[in-house]
């Protein structure tokens, strides 16, 4: 596989790092402190058609490649220090693909256009308080159907852009008595729908600016065609949906890893100790030796899920490695490159506390590590 870019990808890139640069300007700091969403700047993204690249021109998207979102993605993670609003852009483009993927030529009209514009936010909500990594096998939220459509009773836990959002992407269980694998289906529930609440954001450690809680759902009444795909096809979206995910969450954080590896390399010069750079130890060499490692190596595996997807293959053992690789990656780095900036490094000024705090995330929303390492000895048939 080739994996270099093309002129078009790399000119693209440098846009978004001028235009993250310049344009991205909310005070960081303070959003982090106060947990809020910096709406400006979302907005600004979405008139830079970051969210419209992957969809088609019909649906006023861009008509990207997948590998070209991915290249993007990783441009923003790298020059946008707000992870928060990198990971909210980044669930809408897959709540987009899950639209564009499975549903109606109706749904895709009503939907797809205010989403690639930014003007509607969309959340996934799969976890509940009780269903984390078997979110399939113990899901309890129930959607029984009627003779105007269904009714949707449940709740669901840590959902990104869930207290903001616009539309959900739900999934409930259909048919509790037959195997979960044909018992789950996907609505998209509004939020003025009756019966559905948006509660307040959860504070988290990181991330903080993403907006993530909880959803509730009583008695909320949806019309049959709420339904996202076929009823019963809820599993199957799951499993094409994560795949989906692992192979693009993960460029935000190549791009974060980028920016954190380039400011030890600059600082390891600069900073001396016993009268020569600290980058001359080799203790310290070997930290920013192994960010290097995981940043080329990692977007190797990421470019090649990315390539397949473009290609309409699948990808399930590539974006779980990509997955589990980078963000373990990243959590070391960021965890490196405090130690290496000392007490500087310590400091909320030096900015790097926040990269480590944000990376904690990577490694367990989108499946744990420990899952990814579940899915991939499954996969060696182990
Ligand atoms: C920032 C953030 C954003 C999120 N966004 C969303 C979202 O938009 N939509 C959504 O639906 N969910 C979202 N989640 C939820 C996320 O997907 C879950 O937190 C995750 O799947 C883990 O589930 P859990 O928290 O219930 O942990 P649990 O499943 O209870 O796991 C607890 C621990 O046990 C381990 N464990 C569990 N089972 C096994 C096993 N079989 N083998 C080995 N170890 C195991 C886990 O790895 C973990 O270390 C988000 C979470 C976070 C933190």
């Amino acid at each position: 596989m080739e994996f270099s870019l093309s002129e078009e990808q790399i000119e693209l890139r440098e846009a978004i790092i001028r235009f993250a640069r310049q344009e991205i300007v909310h005070d960081l700091a303070m959003y982090d402190k106060e947990g809020h969403f910096p709406f400006d700047s979302w907005r600004k993204c979405a008139e830079m058609q970051i969210i419209a690249l992957p969809f088609p021109e019909e649906y006023g998207g861009c008509g990207s490649d997948f590998l070209t979102t991915v290249v993007v993605l990783q441009a923003l993670g790298y020059s946008c220090k707000d992870a928060g609003l990198v990971h909210a852009l980044s669930t809408q483009i897959l709540c987009g693909l899950q639209i564009l993927l499975f549903g109606s030529p109706e749904q895709k009209q009503r939907f797809l256009p205010p989403l690639c514009r930014g003007e509607k936010v969309f959340a996934q909500a799969i976890t509940e308080p009780d269903a984390g990594s078997d979110a399939i096998g113990s899901m309890r939220t129930r959607a029984e159907k009627t003779e105007k459509g269904y009714v949707l009773n449940g709740s669901k836990m840590f959902i990104s852009n869930g207290p903001i959002a616009d539309v959900v992407i739900v999934f409930a269980l259909t048919d509790p008595e037959i195997s979960r694998l044909g018992g789950i289906s996907c609505f998209m529930v509004e939020k003025e729908t009756p019966g559905f609440e948006r509660c307040h954001p959860v504070e988290k450690m990181g991330l903080c600016t993403l907006q993530n809680g909880e959803l509730v759902f009583a008695d909320c009444c949806v019309p049959a065609s709420a339904l996202l795909g076929r009823e019963g096809q809820g599993a199957i979206i799951f499993n094409e949906s994560m795949e989906w995910e692992r192979s693009l969450l993960p460029a935000a954080h190549l791009g974060t890893l980028e920016r954190v590896l380039e400011t030890c390399v600059s600082y390891a010069r600069k900073r001396s100790a016993f009268g020569q750079s600290i980058g001359k130890y080799q203790a310290v060499a070997n930290k920013i030796v192994d960010m290097k490692l995981v940043f080329e190596l990692g977007r190797l595996i990421l470019y090649k899920a990315a390539t397949l997807k473009s290609q309409g293959k699948r990808a399930t053992l590539e974006a779980s490695i990509a997955k589990l690789f980078i963000s373990e990656g990243l959590k070391q780095s960021c965890l490196d490159a405090v130690q290496v900036h000392g007490g500087y490094g310590f400091t909320k000024e030096y900015e790097l506390e926040r990269d480590l705090r944000d990376s904690v995330a990577a490694t367990i929303y989108s499946g744990t590590s420990e899952m990814q390492q579940a899915i991939i000895s499954r996969l060696m048939g182990l």
